[in-house]
């Protein structure tokens, strides 16, 4: 299953795919992930990335997408992915049918989790980030056991630069320019699901599962 997780920053897409990717034993791909592993290692690739990053804009399609086909070169992706943060805009979208159709592959299901921009702005203005294996935590919604420690691999655990609330506008800004165009594409290929993901993880990762099977 080529799974497509779309929706605003805060959606839960990384809560999601992570704990998804651990279920249904697929691998979980964040383009901001690998983008973030890059800035933090110094590559060439990170340093153009990481002063559009903590203004919250969007690293040029063209870095993105070489980025995303190197991963795809990957054998673990031979039974599917669960893809978080690609695409972000209609050219990316097309830029991944691309990709994958040499591939010949294609995406399956599209799942567009709905989130107000309200929760929005409590998600990640409380988000906590594991620094060893990124796993997502919130300060008061989902807290770890032990203060500043992530439950799973014992990692500190840290806040986003852009999850500060002028970067959070900024990237809702970016979003909601583009995902009118992304939503008809994938509503017209027949692969786009709806969920209302203001609703507590867990209900929405089981309404995910269910989207799947
Ligand atoms: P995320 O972890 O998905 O919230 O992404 C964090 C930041 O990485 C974004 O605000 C962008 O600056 C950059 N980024 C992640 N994915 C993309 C993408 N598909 N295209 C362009 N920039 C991206």
């Amino acid at each position: 299953m080529y799974l497509v997780l779309l929706g605003p920053p805060g959606a839960g897409k990384g809560t999601q795919a992570k704990r998804l990717a651990k279920n249904v034993g697929l691998p979980h791909i964040s383009t901001g992930d690998i983008l973030r592993e890059n800035v933090k290692s110094g590559t060439e690739l990170g340093q153009q990335a990481k002063g559009i990053m903590d203004q919250g804009g969007l690293v040029p399609d063209g870095l993105v997408a070489k980025m995303l086909a190197e991963r795809f070169n990957n054998p673990d992706i031979k039974k599917g992915f669960i893809l978080d943060g690609y695409p972000r805009t209609l050219a990316q979208a097309k830029t991944l049918d691309e990709i994958l159709g040499k591939k010949s592959l294609a995406v399956d299901l599209v799942v567009y989790l709905d989130t107000s921009d309200e929760v929005i702005i409590k998600r990640l203005s409380g988000r906590l980030v594991c620094s060893k294996c990124g796993a997502n935590f919130h300060i008061t919604n989902m807290p770890p056991k032990v203060s500043g420690v992530c439950d799973s691999c014992r990692g500190s655990l840290y806040q986003r630069t852009d999850d500060n609330e002028i970067t959070v506008r900024k990237r809702l800004e970016v979003y909601k320019q583009e995902v009118a165009s992304l939503i008809e594409y994938y509503d017209q290929a027949k692969k786009l699901r709806r969920l209302d993901a203001d609703l507590e993880a867990g209900i929405v990762l089981e309404q995910i599962k269910k989207l799947m099977h």
